[in-house]
């Protein structure tokens, strides 16, 4: 449709020809903005029954010279759409991974992981996995406390690949989870053969499992599913106790969301 829309002659509205250079305005500000340093990551706490913190998710921000900080939903679409992930994803692992170290140097932070979002098009880059590697080797952050959050449809594309990126990480002790779970094109069998860790249920069943009897029944069947597996399962978006209290209460042991702790610098993060 991209490609008809350059070669036919078609009329263009003023609003679409806006929206067509806002993005172009974008794009040149996403690459000027990996040339200048802007991306950085928050953090963001996991914690077990007890409360006590197991990692923390990293979740990239933008600090633009103009706009202040801008959400990963404002840049990560565009940055998919134009390759621009590829530098950017490499970016947010090597900070990650220099986090990573930092907290292995700590005492009272020395066991914790960190999860990084992966998108589609860097999973399926022939490099990805020797990035990953030489990403950890050059920062000196052990292979075992860090987990990468795929989604489903990511690894559908090419279950064959997918499966022997995995191993191939895995085998030096790389943790994968899968994001989202439940809102992409789940296939139950699939989910069987994927080396997985971790399914994270997603916030949009959290959000309402006190007061919508499907929510609750779709997070509890997670939660049965992910234990029938061998798999963790980590509740996202967990924002009040009772939430917290019914997700426990159902089997589920880690939780994430703005009742531990919202992103934030790491400073915050290593006082709690
Ligand atoms: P996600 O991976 O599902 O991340 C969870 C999102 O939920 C984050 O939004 C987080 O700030 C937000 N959140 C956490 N706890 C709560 C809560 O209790 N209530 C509510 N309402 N929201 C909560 P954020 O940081 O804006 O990130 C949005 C999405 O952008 C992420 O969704 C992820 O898909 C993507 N993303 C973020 N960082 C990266 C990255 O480094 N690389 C890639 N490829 N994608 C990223
Ligand atoms: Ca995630
Ligand atoms: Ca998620
Ligand atoms: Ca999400």
């Amino acid at each position: 449709a991209k490609a008809q829309g350059r070669n036919t002659l078609c009329f263009f509205d003023p609003a679409m020809q806006a929206a067509a250079s806002a993005r172009s305005a974008l794009e040149g500000d996403i690459r000027q903005g990996l040339q200048r340093d802007e991306f950085l990551l928050h953090y963001q706490p996991v914690v077990n029954a007890a409360g006590d913190v197991l990692g923390a998710e990293a979740l990239v921000r933008w600090m633009h010279p103009q706009r202040g900080m801008v959400s990963p939903g404002e840049f990560i679409p565009l940055a998919e759409q134009t390759g621009l992930i590829l530098p950017l994803g490499r970016r947010v692992m090597r900070l990650a991974c220099a986090q990573l170290a930092q907290w292995a140097a700590m005492p009272h932070t020395a066991g914790w992981s960190v999860a990084v979002n992966v998108s589609a098009q860097e999973f399926r880059h022939p490099h990805f996995v020797q990035q990953v590697l030489d990403t950890l080797r050059e920062s000196g952050a052990s292979p075992r406390r860090l987990k990468l959050e795929l989604t489903e449809s990511l690894m559908l594309h090419d279950v064959e690949d997918s499966i022997l990126k995995m191993q191939a990480l895995r085998t030096l002790g790389v943790g994968f989870s899968l994001d989202d779970f439940g809102t992409g094109y789940s296939s139950l069998g699939y989910l069987k053969r994927l080396p997985l860790d971790q399914l994270k249920i997603d916030q949009s069943f959290v959000r309402d499992v006190l007061t919508d009897p499907n929510d609750a029944a779709i997070a509890c069947t997670i939660i049965t599913l992910a234990s029938s597996l061998g798999l963790d399962v980590v509740a996202e978006g967990v924002e009040t106790e009772g939430q917290r209290a019914f997700l426990l209460r159902n089997g589920c042991q880690q939780f994430q969301g703005y009742l531990f702790g919202r992103p934030g610098v790491v400073d915050l993060l290593s006082n709690m």
